[in-house]
């Protein structure tokens, strides 16, 4: 069974074409600028070089179409006939309270996603016209849906309540939800076989660190708690978003120099974070390199993100009663070695203690804990797309 995982974002499409008999990517693309002047279309086939393909991809439905060439080309493509896609998982960012796990899409399902539009205005539109354009251009083939929420819905109310009026959390369902569900999950449960545990004895936490970056308190395999909230803008603070701040500077920022909604929404999630603290960039490798020429605001910036994980670690180890393993994953959390030492300084007293040589070696599946450490630390490699392309096969098969 081969099956296509499909990340829709608002000008692009991320894919990856896997062979679930030994989990294999056959290939994998994007399409980018969709509905942009200077669109195109790329695959990476094994380990290959790329094949760009520059086409006018005017909507969502053509750079599928693009994406279905592509994959059947008869000499840089891997199946001769779409009827080779057996189904397609897709990536869906908000599913609110309808969805506690992964789904075979139908009219009813679809109709649930559309519902969770008014909640996630921004992501879930173009993960709607990615479901549909599969619908039209593959009648016929099952399509799964993913949420990045889902895994969350097993926190307690204690833990997604804000102190609001309750009628807002009843009219609107304003209450956190959290998100990278699929990557905490998926990391959990490679921390479990790691670790030679059954998940259910483990107390997790699992830091994914990106250009989004959030933390989840994983008991027993359940998320009990995370730092991401109503939107990813809450938690920690991220590439360019500010994360969790005293509300009141809001409002209060936004008298004071005269912004209105968009505004001040925009300052939050694309201007703050490292990048808004630093003045240099949002790219973690463009901060470390500022930091060692000794740029003292990127040196902060680090200094604060290295601090806010370290922070969430410890409040998690108490929201759970204990803690087995810390687990990093995502682009920051699997590659910035030098990030993981600041954070995990002067958690010693949890029982946490890594080795510095074995925290250098990356881009693997790795325990990085010094000898004896009561708390053992995982460097583990993320890959949603292949949790999608999972509960698409369980769904479909
Ligand atoms: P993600 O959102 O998981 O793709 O992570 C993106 C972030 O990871 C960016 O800030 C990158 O700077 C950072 N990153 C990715 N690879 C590396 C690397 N090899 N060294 C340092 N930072 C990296």
């Amino acid at each position: 069974m081969k099956i296509l995982v499909i990340n829709c974002g608002s000008s692009s499409l991320k894919y990856q074409f896997i062979d679930m008999t030994n989990e294999t990517v056959l290939a994998k693309g994007l399409c980018e600028r969709i509905g942009m002047d200077k669109s195109f279309a790329r695959q990476t086939r094994g380990d290959e070089e790329p094949v760009t393909v520059e086409t006018e991809l005017k909507d969502h439905g053509v750079a599928l179409q693009a994406v279905l060439n592509l994959l059947r080309d008869p000499k840089t493509g891997v199946i001769g006939d779409v009827s080779e896609i057996s189904a397609v998982g897709h990536r869906v960012v908000h599913g609110a309270e309808k969805f506690s796990q992964s789904s075979v899409i139908d009219d009813e399902i679809l109709k649930g996603i559309k519902d969770c539009i008014e909640i996630a205005p921004l992501h879930n539109p173009p993960n709607i016209i990615g479901i549909e354009a599969c619908m039209r251009l593959m009648p016929g083939t099952p399509n799964g849906a993913v949420f990045d929420t889902a895994f969350h819905q097993t926190m307690p109310a204690h833990a997604y309540l804000y102190a609001l009026p309750y009628e807002y959390y009843e009219k609107y369902g304003v209450r956190k939800y959290g998100f990278h569900g699929t990557s905490h999950r998926y990391v959990s449960e490679r921390a479990a076989a790691l670790l030679g545990k059954p998940i259910e004895q483990l107390k997790l936490v699992t830091c994914h660190l990106g250009n989004g970056s959030s933390i989840c308190a994983v008991d027993g395999g359940k998320s009990v708690e995370t730092s991401m909230g109503y939107t990813p803008l809450d938690g920690l603070m991220m590439g360019t978003r500010c994360g969790s701040i005293d509300p009141a500077v809001v409002t209060w920022l936004m008298e004071k120099e005269d912004l209105d909604t968009k505004a001040v929404n925009d300052i939050m999630n694309k201007k703050s974070g490292i990048f808004g603290v630093s003045g240099v960039s949002s790219d973690f490798r463009d901060i470390t390199a500022a930091a060692e020429g000794g740029n003292e605001r990127a040196r902060l910036g680090l200094a604060m993100f290295a601090y806010q994980v370290r922070k969430y670690i410890g409040q998690y180890a108490a929201a759970m009663g204990g803690i087995h393993a810390i687990v990093f994953t995502a682009g920051v959390g699997e590659n910035v070695t030098p990030l993981r030492v600041s954070i995990l300084k002067d958690l010693a007293f949890l029982g946490v203690a890594i080795d510095e040589e074995k925290n250098k070696i990356r881009g693997c599946e790795i325990d990085i804990s010094a000898d004896g450490a009561k708390v053992r630390t995982l460097v583990i490699p993320t890959n949603e797309e292949l949790a999608i392309a999972r509960d698409t096969y369980a769904l479909t098969r």
